[in-house]
């Protein structure tokens, strides 16, 4: 009998070989993203840059999913039986800087996975295709706009048994943290008047923006210090010889927990209504017209399956132990409704900030090609395991339903209506 580690040896064998012959045109694609970014819900080049790359593996794309024109789907295997994998993709981009948070290398190291794992789906010289299937999910608007959520609302999460996907970093780490997040804006109301010759008839919304917002300010100082509030100006009147009747307010609250971030939110919540009535004005209050982000549900058996496939390529900790202030992201919201890894791949100085220059050409490094390379594998050694190790997949959904019961955005606030997606230009 041979032992679990010279099994999963041999079996992985060809997914290490298949991204070693796949690493060119993975780097090459990681290259056309970056020279190309796009931002959240246009990424309609990066959508044809990978159906480019599908279709000429003869896999088909479907394009569209949920109804979100830049999501799309691809498939491996089956959907009608056996076990079930999602390898989630992300292409979009930020404003100014790019690829700045590297989703180019998320993009290339999935779709490696993806296309490392096609071959096996096919009866091979002594050995069975894999059972089940594998589904690459595209999802848009990472970046603010929430892909992700609004394809679990679409039911495009619906019966998998594990997620998995590796973002840029800069340190590795199988199992990060991520906080929830909520986006709010506040709309203050007032009445015009000449600002010199009757300011006793204008009620000025400005100062119920500006009361708020040092208001909130005041209120950072009695929050849990991994809470975070932080928001900007949208509107703030039009002439100074007029009383402003319309400011308007847009904020982000985050989180380490659901409930914590909820309890968060009713108090930011009563500081625009206590501004409001300072400055004698009206305020609306809108939540979540990006959708909520949930925490990640971190996965420790899928975590530590991913650093032992990694071992002998890079050194990947099982879990991050600081408590250091962390982002958000909507694989948190996947990770409450399935089992979900997203493991943090090291690329460059371990000071390169998030959302920089610096980030988005790091990702062009030898050390981004390396990163490609190990996450490419590594997704798809760990989802090849899932489909062929029972115990693996019953240990992931027993330590999901160990942290509760799945969660998703619907059942903790009213969903907010879908955005109007843009239409494709040029
Ligand atoms: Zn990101």
């Amino acid at each position: 009998m041979t032992s679990p580690a010279a099994r999963s040896e041999r079996d992985h064998a060809p997914l290490r070989d298949a991204v070693a012959t796949l690493l060119p045109r993975l780097t090459a694609f990681s290259r056309d993203l970056y020279d190309h970014p796009e931002l959240g819900y246009r990424e309609f080049r990066s959508v044809e840059a990978f159906a480019a790359r599908l279709e000429a593996a003869g896999i088909a794309i479907e394009r569209g999913t949920g109804g979100i024109p830049t999501a799309f789907t691809a498939q491996l295997g089956t959907r009608a039986s056996g076990p079930q994998v999602a390898i989630t993709a992300e292409y979009d981009a930020l404003p100014g800087v790019g690829h700045g948070c590297g989703h180019n290398v998320i993009a290339a190291s999935s779709l490696g996975a993806f296309l490392a794992l096609a071959p096996l789906f096919e009866a091979r010289d002594g050995a069975d295709p894999l059972p089940g299937g594998v589904t690459l999910v595209g999802t848009p608007a990472e970046e603010g706009g929430g892909g992700k959520e609004l394809l679990i609302q679409a039911g495009a999460f619906d019966a998998y048994d594990a997620a998995v996907m590796v973002h840029p970093s800069g340190r590795d780490v199988a199992a990060g943290p991520l906080s929830a997040k909520r986006q709010v804006v506040a709309t203050f109301r007032g009445r015009t008047a000449h600002a010199a010759a009757n300011p006793h008839l204008g009620r000025n919304a400005l100062d119920g923006a500006v009361t708020a917002y040092q208001a909130i300010a005041q209120l950072r100082q009695h929050i849990p210090t991994t809470d975070r509030v932080h928001g900007v100006f949208l509107e703030a009147g039009t002439r100074p010889n007029i009383v402003p009747e319309r400011a308007v307010l847009e904020f982000f609250l985050r989180s380490p927990e659901i409930d914590s971030l909820l309890a968060l939110s009713e108090r930011v919540e009563a500081v625009f209504h206590g501004a409001a009535l300072t400055a004698g004005v009206g305020v609306d209050v809108v939540w979540d017209a990006e959708p909520i982000y949930l925490p990640h549900r971190l996965n420790a058996p899928l975590a530590e399956r991913y650093a032992a496939n990694l071992a002998g390529r890079r050194e990947v900790p099982t879990r991050r132990e600081d408590t250091a202030a962390v982002g958000s992201s909507d694989i948190g919201n996947v990770s409450h409704v399935l089992p979900t890894i997203q493991p943090f791949v090291a690329i460059g100085d371990p000071d390169i900030p998030g959302h920089s220059r610096e980030r988005a050409d790091s990702t062009l490094t030898p050390d981004g090609e390396r990163a490609i390379a190990d996450s490419a594998f590594g997704v798809a050694a760990t989802a090849l395991d899932v489909l062929t190790d029972d115990a693996l997949r019953e240990a992931a959904w027993a330590d999901f339903h160990a942290q509760g019961d799945p969660v998703r955005v619907g059942d903790l606030v009213p969903l907010a209506p879908w955005p109007t997606f843009p239409e494709p230009v040029g």
